[in-house]
């Protein structure tokens, strides 16, 4: 891919291969999991991938994610299965404790054939991402530091000026920027018309693991309050990843201003028993930190025009359905492949992602409201608690988990597939 670094003003790192791409120039803002993943489909496919990341660096941190089912195969279609298994922790499961660590329950990772509560492929967010990036430094131009200011398509592309002042023209642009995407309030209208607030607040962040956790996740809820404490272990055990649920969601306090969160999350873990308040000692000096209502992004479309939507930015299905980063996976390879397969048509390309996504979507979505209604305050008003051992829900889940179909985009161009591999169609732009 040719690059012009003298029309960028951040830090650019550029494809070491120097090949020059004919296909599309495809625009993706967001370098957490959905864009370093469709910048590496997007590439196999033959288009010339520019990723541009708020961040002025790779954003570390994260609770663990998971991927099951479908979410698996797209690692292993990505040839990243060995590179992710190594990175993945080492979690042997969970144990729900009471206010005195008296084990209630417990969840092993190998439960459900490895797709369950704690999946076998459970990575650290942060790690996953190192990953994705790894993988495609060098064939994707990243740009961090920067962010989409304007941008104005017409019928043959789109124009974007930068925050940094910088203008350049694409032939597609992805919003791969989480759940309060920029660009789908640029192009789509105002947040407040996509997120659905679940009722609840998240917050987590790394301590030193002085709580003697080996293998295990530790949860402790407190049913009359509606707020839990949760310990994993990290980094060989030697730190904890401490993460807090709250029922009362109502807060207006910006989702980039950590002080503010930080007070936020004191006053709403007062009094919280278990080991509540040595993990909040901790909180002012965690090199990490995270806080965010739950919410759900639910749109009509994913795309207008030349710009679409992916991960949570289009759909996100928030934490409690723990599929966020499987759908941000799968939804990487479905889009890429669809507009190659439509020769990088939008209107086809984006409506045929959109129609294989959609139940697929809609079925996360299920089990994160459901996850999030099990947690409510019992109350005279609240809705009764789903009953999880009913044969529906496991009908549920299996769509979660494997309710979409991968085609194999046979004929499409793969640069992976082996030399000889058919390829027939070319780009239309
Ligand atoms: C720091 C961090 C920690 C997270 N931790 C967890 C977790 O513990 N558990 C969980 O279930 N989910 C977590 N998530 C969300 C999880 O990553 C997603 O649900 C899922 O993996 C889908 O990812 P995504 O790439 O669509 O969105 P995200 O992971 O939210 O990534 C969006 C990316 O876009 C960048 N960005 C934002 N605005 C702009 C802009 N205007 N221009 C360019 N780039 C922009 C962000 O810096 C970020 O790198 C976390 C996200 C982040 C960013």
């Amino acid at each position: 891919m040719s690059v012009d670094d003298s029309d960028q003003g951040h830090a650019i790192r550029t494809g070491g291969r120097g090949a020059r791409v004919s296909g599309p120039r495809v625009l993706v803002a967001g370098a957490s999991i959905a864009g370093p993943a469709l910048a590496h489909w997007l590439c196999r496919r033959g288009a010339a991938v520019t990723v541009v990341e708020r961040a002025p660096e790779l954003r570390p941190g994260g609770q663990a994610v998971d991927a099951r089912g479908v979410a698996k195969e797209v690692i292993g279609r990505m040839g990243l299965d060995a590179a992710v298994r190594a990175a993945c922790t080492d979690t042997a499961g969970a144990h729900t404790v009471d206010a005195d660590g008296q084990v209630l329950e417990t969840f092993r990772a190998d439960d459900d054939g490895g797709d369950g509560f704690i999946a076998d492929i459970e990575i650290l967010r942060g790690d996953l991402s190192q990953v994705l990036y790894d993988a495609t430094r060098d064939g994707v131009e990243y740009v961090f530091g920067d962010r989409i200011a304007e941008l104005a398509q017409d019928a043959d592309g789109v124009d974007v000026v930068f925050a940094s002042g910088n203008r350049r023209r694409f032939d597609l642009v992805v919003g791969a920027d989480g759940l309060h995407s920029e660009l789908r309030a640029m192009v789509f209208g105002p947040h407040e018309r996509f997120l659905r607030h679940l009722g609840h607040m998240l917050a987590f962040y790394s301590v030193p693991n002085e709580f003697g956790l080996d293998r295990w996740l530790l949860e402790y809820q407190d049913q009359e309050s509606g707020r839990s404490a949760l310990l994993r272990p990290i980094q060989d055990a030697t730190r904890a990843m401490a993460v807090f649920y709250s029922t009362s969601a109502d807060f207006d306090v910006d989702h980039r201003d950590v002080a503010a969160q930080k007070r936020l999350l004191r006053e709403r873990m007062a009094g919280l028993g278990w080991l509540a308040p040595e993990i909040l000692a901790h909180l002012d000096d965690t090199p990490d930190f995270y806080l965010d209502q739950v919410a759900q992004v639910v749109m009509d479309r994913w795309s207008s025009g030349r710009v679409g939507l992916l991960g949570d930015a289009a759909f996100s299905s928030s934490p409690m359905s723990g599929q966020g980063t499987g759908l941000a996976l799968v939804g990487a390879y479905l889009l890429a492949g669809e507009l190659a397969a439509a020769e990088w048509d939008p209107d086809a390309g984006f409506a045929r992602y959109e129609a294989r996504m959609r139940s697929f979507v809609e079925a996360n979505q299920e089990i994160g409201r459901l996850n999030a209604r099990s947690r409510d305050v019992p109350g005279p008003d609240a809705e009764p608690r789903p009953d999880f051992t009913g044969e529906w829900f496991t009908e549920l889940v299996g769509r979660a988990i494997n309710g979409v179909e991968l085609p194999d985009y046979t004929g499409v161009p793969d640069s992976a597939a082996p030399a000889g591999s058919p390829i027939t169609s070319s780009a239309k732009l």
